[in-house]
Formats: C-alpha cells, sequence, structure tokens
C-alpha cells in the first residue's frame, strides 16, 4: 500500500464520517428542539443493573456502531493504542428492517469472518499477517476469548467491568435498557411525520435483563428514566438514523477499509509488549 493510496482511503472514510455526522447533527437538533424522546408517562420501576453481561451476550442482536462512535474513537487514537483494534473489528450488519449499518461481533463472528477473509486475501501476505494480528491480539488482550462464544470480543468474564472497552463503549451499550419502548417513547410531532414517519421503534421484546434487576414490580411498568439518561437515549435513536449506509457506500465494506487504513498501527500495537488495556 502507497502513501497515496492510504491517504485516499483516509479521505474516503473522512468524507463518509462527514456525510454521517452532519445527519446525525441536524437529527439530533431537531430531537432535542421537538422533546421526540419522552420517558414512558408513569414509568417508576426502580432497576439495577446486576452487572450479568446477558446484554454483551449476542445470539439474536449485535451491537450498533455509530459514525458518532468511530468519531470519538478517532479522536482517541493517540490517548487509546487499542483504538485501531476497535475499528478493525467493525462488521456490516443487517437488522430486521434491513437497516444496513456496522456493528461489534461476537467472538464467533468475528473468528469466523477473519477466516474467510483470509481465505478470500490468499494472495495478500499483508492482509493475511493484519487479520490474523487482529484476531491474535484479541486473544491476548481478552484472556477469555472463545472461537465458539457468542459473547461480545470485548467481553472479559473475568474482569471487573466485563468490558475491556468501558470507557469507550458504544453509546448503545450506555443506554441499555433505557433505549426499549417500554421505558422511553418517540412521539414525532405532526409537522415532522413526513420526515421521521418511517422510524420505527415498535420493538416490543423486552430487555435480556434478568427479572431479579427491576427491584419494585414488573418491568412493563416503565423504569426511572433521568434526564441525563433521556438525553443519551434520544443521542442513541438519532444514531440510529445516521446507520443506514447509503446507496453510494452499499457496495463498499468498511471493515476492510479500516483495517487497510490501521494496517500499520494495528502491527505496531502487536509488536509491543506490555499493551495498555483501555
Ligand atoms: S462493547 Fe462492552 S458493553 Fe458493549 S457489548 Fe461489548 S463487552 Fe458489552
Ligand atoms: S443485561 Fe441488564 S442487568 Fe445484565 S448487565 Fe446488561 S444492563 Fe445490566
Amino acid at each position: 500500500m502507497t502513501k497515496e493510496n492510504n491517504i485516499e482511503l483516509e479521505d474516503y472514510l473522512n468524507s463518509w464520517l462527514d456525510q454521517m455526522m452532519e445527519v446525525y447533527g441536524g437529527i439530533l437538533k431537531e430531537w432535542e428542539e421537538f422533546d421526540i424522546v419522552k420517558p414512558v408517562p408513569g414509568a417508576h420501576v426502580e432497576f439495577n443493573c446486576n452487572n450479568c453481561g446477558k446484554c454483551c451476550e449476542f445470539v439474536n442482536h449485535w451491537v450498533w456502531v455509530y459514525p458518532s462512535d468511530m468519531v470519538k474513537w478517532l479522536q482517541n487514537l493517540n490517548s487509546e493504542k487499542i483504538i485501531p483494534l476497535l475499528l478493525g473489528t467493525l462488521f456490516p450488519v443487517q437488522d430486521y428492517d434491513d437497516v444496513i449499518g456496522y456493528g461489534l461481533p461476537s467472538q464467533k463472528a468475528i473468528y469466523e469472518k477473519f477466516n474467510q477473509f483470509i481465505k478470500l486475501h490468499k494472495k495478500s501476505k499483508h492482509k493475511q499477517i493484519v487479520l490474523k494480528s487482529i484476531l491474535k491480539k484479541i486473544a491476548q488482550i481478552n484472556s477469555t476469548f472463545n472461537k465458539n462464544s457468542d459473547y461480545c470480543i470485548f467481553y472479559n468474564a473475568n474482569s471487573d467491568q466485563h468490558c475491556l472497552i468501558y470507557d469507550f463503549r458504544p453509546i448503545q451499550c450506555q443506554v441499555f435498557p433505557l433505549d426499549y419502548p417500554q421505558f422511553t417513547s418517540i412521539e414525532i410531532p405532526e409537522n415532522l411525520k413526513n420526515k421521521y414517519g418511517t422510524f420505527k421503534d415498535d420493538n416490543e421484546d423486552l430487555p435480556v435483563c434478568p427479572k431479579e434487576t427491576y427491584t419494585n414490580g414488573d418491568p412493563l411498568k416503565g423504569i426511572m428514566v433521568s434526564e441525563d439518561e433521556r438525553d443519551l437515549v434520544a443521542m442513541e435513536k438519532a444514531n440510529y438514523l445516521t446507520s443506514y449506509v447509503t446507496k453510494d457506500w452499499q457496495d463498499t465494506d468498511i471493515s476492510e477499509i479500516l483495517i487497510e487504513i490501521f494496517s500499520k498501527e494495528i502491527l505496531k500495537l502487536v509488536e509491543e509488549k506490555n499493551v495498555r488495556k483501555p
């Protein structure tokens, strides 16, 4: 890869991020102005996260990684050496509404995908080294990594917080389970219905949190949602609308671009003997 190619790829990624962040900023402003995300009226059930880690298990779901999460990680490239790994592990994913975006995979999924990538790029020694290095590094920083596990690649059963990227975890992890419609509702004003009428928030499934975490009764009755938490949910919902991969980008697998751009950093990271955990 020449320096020129690298610059071209970086420009490509930056222009995608710029485009997405512009859309995100506009949506967030409008959602704040019209107070679109609200706590469910009468929500009062107390909730104590018991750190069980069920929300980090991706049997039927994954964690969306939004452009704003990527920007947060990119801004920390210099201070946190783990960030290139994060960026190298994003996968294109598709939800039940056919939204195509990017997500953090399970340990099993990354193992399978990278092995497919390795086979696909069998002629490129450089790519083989980078891909194998990412897998090796993840297994090194996550001592409980298991190629058959449905847990998120950054879930470590033995660490105190369980999440190895806790301070940098995606916004979807930060708001769980408050973004469920049982706890926060979406009310689109008439004048914006044309614009956001297609926004669906009708997932009636309860979050996977165990019953014991709802200390005062039935989770269907709601949960205490503070102003701050409500703002976080609004951000998460606005982010969701920027997770769509627009037509121009549908033939592009950003995970490959990210791996390419950060391959040098990833290799440097692998060579370092003492890697600081995030
Ligand atoms: S990033 Fe962290 S909090 Fe989010 S699913 Fe993975 S391990 Fe869990
Ligand atoms: S599933 Fe619920 S209770 Fe368990 S760690 Fe996640 S948020 Fe906490």
